[in-house]
């Protein structure tokens, strides 16, 4: 596996930053994950713009403009010869002396991570997934903005660490107000009686990729779509329940807590298959 790092490749085990860089001191950095099919990343101009919306809202400067970090992504995947590939591109402050001012760091540090994509076991597919509503609150956006895809995670893994002990495959934070926001790594949907809901962006999310991209296909599709806040009283009432990411795409779930959702309903199959036909309509125009 070869790693990049500011422009050069790294085996593996000799891919390294500095102790000083300030991503690993103070969480200080910003990431994408993206998924490569067969050769070709999926929706990379949109976390692209992610990416830059991310460095804006943290004042900081990417290591280069936009058809560079591209290229960059499509050097790694070739470099390590994948076609279906989980591709991490994170960019750090940079190393700098010790001290919170971002400007002890003038240069970025800029990393992707591209490895062999194994897709999830078919059984989590047809049968769903367990998600947990856990204490953990998502952070207020005044404090550390869930708009930000920030490498400072801890927010998610004390979620992730509560819904590990209760057995389940994801934690879904409630927001300062109570309502529903968002998994560790997911968003969230329901479907009450045909129609679709999802926590709108100012409910303190991340805006995912594969959020968006559902929301536009269930509207193609006929379906009603609210962007409204709900609780987790509503959630757990609801006909049909999936997450949606980058890697999974759409996962259906059937238990919230010990509340028993059931098999994946029919709304959700429609949108899984919306979604793959898709990707190969993408692939298909390259
Ligand atoms: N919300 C959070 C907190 C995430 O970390 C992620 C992805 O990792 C998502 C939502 C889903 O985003 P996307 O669909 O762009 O992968």
């Amino acid at each position: 596996m070869n790693i990049y790092i500011n422009g050069s490749f790294y085996p593996k085990e000799e891919a390294k930053v500095s102790v000083f860089d300030h991503g690993y001191l103070y969480g200080d950095g910003i990431y994408e994950t993206l998924r490569a099919y067969n050769g070709y990343v999926f929706e990379l101009d949109g976390h692209m713009e992610r990416l830059k919306r991310s460095a804006d809202l943290m004042e900081m400067a990417l290591p280069m403009d936009e058809e560079g970090i591209k290229q960059a992504i499509y050097d790694t995947l070739f470099k390590n010869g994948l076609k279906d590939a989980y591709i991490r591109v994170s960019v750090s402050r940079g190393m700098g002396e010790i001290g919170l001012d971002p400007e002890l760091c003038p240069v970025p540090t800029f990393v992707i991570i591209a490895k062999q994509f194994f897709d999830y076991r078919k059984e989590l597919y047809q049968e769903g997934v367990k998600i947990a509503i856990v204490e953990t609150r998502r952070n207020h956006p005044e404090t550390l903005n869930p708009a930000i895809k920030s490498t400072n995670f801890l927010n998610n893994i004390f979620a992730k660490m509560e819904a590990k002990k209760a057995g389940a495959f994801e934690g879904i934070m409630l927001n300062h107000g109570h309502f529903v926001a968002e998994g560790t790594i997911s968003n969230i949907f329901m479907v009450k009686n045909g129609e679709l809901m999802t926590p709108p962006l100012i409910a303190g999310i991340l805006e995912g990729m594969t959020r968006g991209l559902v929301i536009e296909l269930a509207e193609k599709l006929g379906i009603t779509v609210y962007e409204e806040m709900f609780t987790e009283a509503v959630l757990k009432d609801a006909d049909e329940v999936f997450i949606t990411n980058t890697t999974m795409e759409i996962m259906p779930v059937r238990e919230v807590d010990d509340k028993v959702i059931g098999a994946p309903g029919k709304v959700t199959k429609m949108l899984a298959e919306a979604y793959r036909q898709e990707v190969l309509h993408y692939l298909k125009t390259r």
